[in-house]
């Protein structure tokens, strides 16, 4: 696709890059077929293709409207286009890059502002979520419907204590992240249990917070550029020192942290350390996969001593699987810890949670939810497992049955 950019990004590193985006899109529309908001709207623009289209229109100068943003705001950035389409085009970059000049260019309303100020300011402190999470819980019967909806009954405990550090040479970092140590305490402490068995610590840096992804996706790039560089200034000594890997818990914050490099590469002080940084994030799949021998030993030993295992949905995000492209790792984990698997139709799409989407685009986000329940319970299971808080927590809150972290299961074997 032919664009002739317009002055005031031409000569921008951001130009070159969407110009060369847009060239690689050949039209073909492959990725409509499995983008979930066309499945639901069922107009082309809200499509990536005609999201592409816009996004051309706007850095060829046209004039940027309500309707452009509309389109633009209902993506769920959840790359399912990005797996189908045969010509590689990078249309998470391109949407990044389209929506900042939308933002800049176009002044949303103040309720819009206020809302998306609100959600950027207190999302990714702990200080003011993990208190506001407990008031709001009190005065659920009292806050709107999307906000309650949000909120699930009650956090999930720590099963059993975070293993003591120092037991082991092996070392990684874990990123506690912003929403998940209020709502889901366990993950992390269940992946330190999980790691511990493998001969790992697992140590959290408490000067680390959220990987910026909350700012970066409410189009507040420069914040969100903050963010990453006080995860990079607060876990480079421990980098310096040998520390194995970043161990991301959430797949919708490990997405981020493996985009530092691409997001600070022209950043003259960060550039070098935020390619390491990226360089040295995994999901934990990834860890339990290249410990595989160890595992399976673990696991040899653990099948025989519990006798029965809940059936298991498994819901893989958006963020695993099209950002992370790890498919069918954590299915085969968990078959090789003694869970049977339900069939799970539809599985590319997104469930709607999509970070702030559920509070932004609440119906849409609604619709999403309902059909992958469907989906998740159609094979009857007695669980459902997923591998992003932002997921779990949205499913839940629709849902019956209980909504776990993988790594909570495995943990559940191996203890
Ligand atoms: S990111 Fe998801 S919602 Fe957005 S255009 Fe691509 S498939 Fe559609
Ligand atoms: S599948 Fe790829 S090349 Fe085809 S229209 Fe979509 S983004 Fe463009």
């Amino acid at each position: 696709m032919d664009t002739r950019l317009a002055d005031f990004v031409r000569d921008t590193r951001a130009g070159q890059e969407a110009a060369a985006i847009l060239r690689s899109c050949v039209h073909c529309g492959f990725c409509t077929a499995t983008c979930p908001t066309y499945q639901l709207l069922g107009d082309e623009l809200d499509g990536p293709r005609g999201r592409i289209y816009l996004i051309k229109q706007v850095l060829e100068g046209k004039p940027v409207t309500e309707k452009t943003r509309l389109h633009l705001d209902r993506c769920l950035t959840c790359r399912a286009c990005e797996t189908t389409c045969p010509s590689g085009v990078k249309y998470s970059h391109l949407l990044d890059i389209g929506r900042q000049i939308v933002e800049e260019k176009l002044p949303r309303s103040i309720g819009q502002s206020l809302t998306r100020t609100l959600l950027r300011e207190a999302l990714p402190r702990p200080a003011i979520f993990g208190p506001a999470v407990k008031i709001g819980r009190f005065l659920r019967p009292l806050l709107p419907a999307v906000l309650a909806d949000k909120l699930p009954p009650e956090a999930q405990g720590v099963n059993k204590p975070w293993p003591s550090g120092g037991r082991h040479q092996r070392r990684m970092l874990a990123l506690a992240g912003c929403v998940q140590p209020a709502l889901a305490p366990n993950i992390n402490a269940a992946t330190a249990r999980v790691l511990d068995h493998l001969g790992i610590d697992f140590f959290e840096e408490p000067k680390a917070g959220c990987c910026g992804a909350v700012r970066f996706h409410l189009n507040d790039q420069a914040a969100a550029k903050k963010d990453m560089q006080r995860n990079i200034d607060a876990w480079w000594p421990h980098v310096e020192a040998g520390v194995e890997a970043i161990v991301v818990t959430a797949s919708g914050c490990g997405v981020q942290v493996r985009d530092y490099g691409h997001v600070l590469a022209d950043d003259a002080v960060y550039a070098e350390k935020a390619a390491k940084i990226s360089a040295l994030c995994r999901d934990p799949s990834e860890i339990l996969v290249a410990e595989s021998e160890t595992l399976r030993t673990l696991l040899a030993g653990a099948i025989g001593v519990i006798k029965t295992l809940p059936k298991v949905a498994f819901h893989s995000p958006c963020t695993l699987q099209h950002g992370l492209k790890i498919k069918g790792v954590i299915e085969e984990i968990l078959l090789a810890a003694g869970y049977e698997l339900t069939p799970v139709a539809n599985g590319h799409l997104c469930c709607g949670s999509a970070g702030t989407y559920s509070i932004l685009q609440s119906e849409l986000s609604k619709q999403l939810r309902q059909n992958k329940l469907a989906a998740l319970n159609d094979g009857v299971p007695a669980v459902i497992a997923t591998a992003n808080i932002g997921c779990l927590s949205h499913l839940q809150a629709g849902s019956v049955l209980p909504v776990q972290h993988w790594i909570e299961l495995i943990d559940e074997v191996l203890k």
